[in-house]
């Protein structure tokens, strides 16, 4: 039987899409803590990454937005905001600036969080504004993956080791009871044992407290997944390492 419609299909340009979706993300966790998308996509490509080919381009929340649905939340009740997205700290047109409307405008804001932060894009501005608000929460999560500076290189990744340890430094001294919390993947193509190494070290020097740590796994159509490949089992074995690490 014939087809009633032309069978032709058109998909969509993910990266063509330059809208942020405006819709509010609240907590799940009673009425304490509420979610707020900022921004959604990512521009860059780190090499084990599928997201941006998922999730298309950055796009911001206008500042504007974001204010009136806190207001609308800290109203509600919730006490802690979360900030979430992608790549938050890509916010455009300033990931610090939008930090700061929100902590001037929004009377009674309880407490700020902020979800997955990325070194390479937090500055002297982020630190500035950790000093001058009590209200931001004494914990920041950053995307950190690797403590060792070639394989950062490899995986794409913007920061390097010392960018993480003096970001953690500069927080502390300006808020001594912050808390840092990491991502890692272990066993990325090319991590040699020394490299490994370099990433534990780098847990104790930076005075990181809580990691989120993951044994590399393979993203087809990403070029880390034509690169060749660790045993799954010592992945594991080096996640593990790193996770005990974490709870000592
Ligand atoms: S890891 Fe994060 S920053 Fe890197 S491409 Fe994926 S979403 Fe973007």
């Amino acid at each position: 039987m014939a087809a009633a419609f032309p069978l032709k299909q058109v998909v969509g340009d993910i990266f063509a899409d330059d809208d942020c979706d405006d819709y509010m993300i609240t907590g799940f966790e009673g009425r304490h803590k509420a979610f707020v998308q900022i921004q959604q996509g990512c521009n860059h490509r780190c090499t084990y990454c599928i997201v941006p080919y998922a999730r298309g381009k950055s796009r911001s929340l206008p500042a504007d937005k974001v204010v009136a649905q806190i207001k609308q939340l800290v109203a509600a009740g919730y006490k802690e905001i979360c900030l979430t997205g992608v790549d938050i700290c890509s916010y455009k047109p300033s990931f610090c600036e939008v930090v700061r409307r929100i902590l001037t405008q929004i009377d009674h804001l309880p407490l700020l969080t902020f979800g997955s932060l990325d070194p390479a894009a937090l500055n002297d501005e982020f630190v500035e504004i950790v000093a001058e608000h009590r209200n931001i929460a004494p914990y920041f999560h950053f995307s950190v993956q690797s403590g060792d500076n070639e394989v950062l290189r490899k995986m794409g990744r913007r920061h390097n080791r010392e960018k993480v340890i003096e970001l953690c430094a500069k927080i502390r001294r300006v808020m001594p009871e912050a808390r840092f919390g990491a991502d890692f993947i272990c066993g990325f193509p090319g991590e040699t044992k020394e490299a490994f190494n370099n990433t534990c070290r780098l847990v104790q020097e930076a005075g990181l407290n809580k990691l989120h740590v993951f044994p590399y796994s393979e993203r087809e159509g990403t070029p880390a997944a034509t690169w060749p490949q660790m045993p799954m089992e010592e992945r594991r074995r080096r996640a593990a390492v790193l996770r005990q690490l974490s709870e000592e």
